[in-house]
C-alpha cells in the first residue's frame, strides 16, 4: 500500500486523541466541493509513502501517539486498507476512519475484526437521489446510493464512536436539506455542520461563491438539535 501523505501529529482529526493523518489515493466520488482534488487521481510524478516506512514511523511513536486517522480521498477504495488497519493495530493504535460510506461491506468486516474505533462518515445531501447525485458531482451509481444509505443504517447500530458530516454548501444545501439529513441519522451521537471553503473547491464555479454566515449555521444547529445527540458546527 503506497499513501498520499502523512501529518505525523495531529490534534484535531480525531476528537481528543493525538493522532497522526494517513492520506490515501483516489476516489470513487467527485463532489464539487471538494478541497482534496489532488489526492483524487494518480500521481503526476514523484512517489507515494510506502506504508513500511509509516508502520516504522508509527513503531516509534508508541506510547506518544494515541491513534491513527485515514482519510482521502476515499480510503475504503484501497483494497489494502484492511490489511493496514491490522498491523496499525497490532501497534497499539486506535484508528479512525473518514468515510463517504460508499463501502458498507466493508466497514461490516472492519466493525467485526475490531479494527475501527471511531468513524467519520459524509453525508453529501439528504437522501434523495437526485439531491445526492448533484452533491457527488454526479459520479453516483444507484449501487452508491444504496451502499450509502446502509452505511449510514450500519454506523447508527455501530458499538463505536461514530460521526456524521456535511460540508455545507449553499446551491446544494437549503437550511431544510440540512434537517432532513438530521431526521434520517436520527438518533446519531454526532451530527457536525462543516462550513465549505470555496477557494480551494474543485469545481472551479464554485470558487468564489458565498457561503453560510455564523448565524445561519446556528440556526441549522437549531433544526437539527431535536434528531441528534450532538450538533457541532466547523468553521
Ligand atoms: S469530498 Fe467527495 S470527491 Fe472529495 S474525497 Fe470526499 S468523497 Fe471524494
Amino acid at each position: 500500500m503506497h499513501l498520499a501523505g502523512i501529518i505525523k501529529q495531529s490534534l484535531i482529526d480525531y476528537p481528543g486523541e493525538l493522532a497522526a493523518v494517513l492520506f490515501t489515493r483516489g476516489c470513487n466520488f467527485l463532489c464539487p466541493y471538494c478541497h482534496n482534488s489532488h489526492l483524487l487521481y494518480k500521481r503526476q510524478g514523484g512517489t507515494d509513502l510506502p506504508l513500511e516506512n509509516v508502520l516504522a514511523f508509527l513503531k516509534e511513536r508508541r506510547g506518544f501517539l494515541d491513534g491513527v486517522v485515514f482519510t482521502g480521498g476515499e480510503p475504503t477504495k484501497n483494497p489494502e486498507l484492511e490489511q493496514a488497519m491490522v498491523e496499525i493495530k497490532q501497534l497499539g493504535y486506535k484508528i479512525k476512519l473518514d468515510t463517504n460510506g460508499s463501502h458498507p461491506e466493508l466497514l461490516v468486516r472492519l466493525l467485526d475484526k475490531g479494527l475501527l474505533d471511531y468513524v467519520a462518515m459524509d453525508v453529501k445531501a439528504a437522501l434523495d437521489y437526485k439531491k445526492y447525485y448533484a452533491a457527488c458531482g454526479g459520479n453516483l451509481s444507484s449501487r452508491d446510493f444504496l451502499n450509502v444509505r446502509n452505511s449510514i443504517y450500519l454506523l447508527l447500530l455501530a458499538p463505536i464512536m461514530v460521526e456524521f458530516r456535511t460540508t455545507i454548501v449553499p446551491s446544494l444545501h437549503s437550511k431544510e436539506n440540512i434537517r432532513q439529513i438530521a431526521q434520517a441519522i436520527e438518533g446519531a451521537r454526532l451530527y457536525t455542520l462543516q462550513q465549505f471553503y470555496p477557494d480551494n473547491a474543485m469545481d472551479i464555479n464554485l470558487r468564489g461563491t458565498y457561503t453560510y454566515s455564523r448565524e445561519d449555521f446556528e440556526e441549522m444547529a437549531e433544526l437539527c438539535a431535536p434528531y441528534v445527540k450532538e450538533v457541532r458546527i466547523i468553521e
